[in-house]
């Protein structure tokens, strides 16, 4: 998360939710959302007050925007894509996000966090159809390959990452071939096919009202 540098546990325990944030920590019981799931971060925080309508929408976007590690900004951006594609904006935000290349190394058990993800992207160990490439932000079309660069592959995290994969669970959309290191993109990504727990519908709504 380029703008937040503090502990991120904390900002699951705010959402009230795992945003796995953490690698593999966040599939054990050391996870503070499992430990702790009714206490919001902060000295007033023993418990969860109840939001306004806004505030609801508010969380919601906060929860996505925290989840795939991105500034106000960048995913304001996504948002202004997505309206402007023809389909449910709501869908289509969710599709463009999990076609980001550090998403997609996450999906693919190459890195055990979207945040370790964009650490290899910017070290150079990511290849896209052959070439090297250097940007997290990188948008994967259908047919892409992306590859471990083969000076890469004996490192240890990568290799604990895919041997950790099956516990994480992997998308019906994607496929990897762990032998080369390598993932391809089968198809986009349905609103179904992404099991993160949010309601998107009130991230739009919550732009409609800004
Ligand atoms: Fe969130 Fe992971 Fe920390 Fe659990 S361990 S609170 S999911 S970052």
């Amino acid at each position: 998360m380029s703008n937040y540098n503090g502990p991120v546990c904390r900002l699951c325990r705010r959402e009230g939710m795992k945003l796995f944030l953490k690698g593999e920590r966040c599939y054990t019981e050391k996870c503070a959302v499992e430990n702790r799931p009714d206490q919001v971060p902060g000295e007033h925080g023993k418990g969860r007050s109840k939001f306004s309508e806004f505030g609801i929408r508010l969380r919601e976007k906060q929860k996505v925007k925290r989840m795939y590690g991105l500034t106000e900004k960048q995913f304001n951006r996504y948002f202004e894509k997505a309206s402007r594609v023809k389909g449910v904006t709501g869908k289509l935000l969710i599709s463009l996000l999990e076609l980001r290349l550090d998403n997609l190394l996450y999906r693919l058990g190459f890195a055990s966090s979207r945040k370790e993800a964009r650490q290899m992207v910017r070290h150079g160990h990511i290849l896209v159809n052959g070439s090297k490439v250097d940007v997290s932000s990188f948008e994967v079309k259908v047919g892409d390959v992306i590859e471990v660069a083969e000076k890469s592959r004996k490192i240890e995290r990568i290799n604990q990452s895919l041997d950790s994969l099956a516990r994480r669970g992997f998308p019906n959309w994607i496929e990897l071939d762990r032998g080369h290191y390598k993932g391809i993109i089968k198809k986009l990504p349905a609103r179904e096919d992404v099991t993160i727990p949010i309601e998107e519908q009130l991230i739009v709504e919550f732009y409609s009202r800004v």
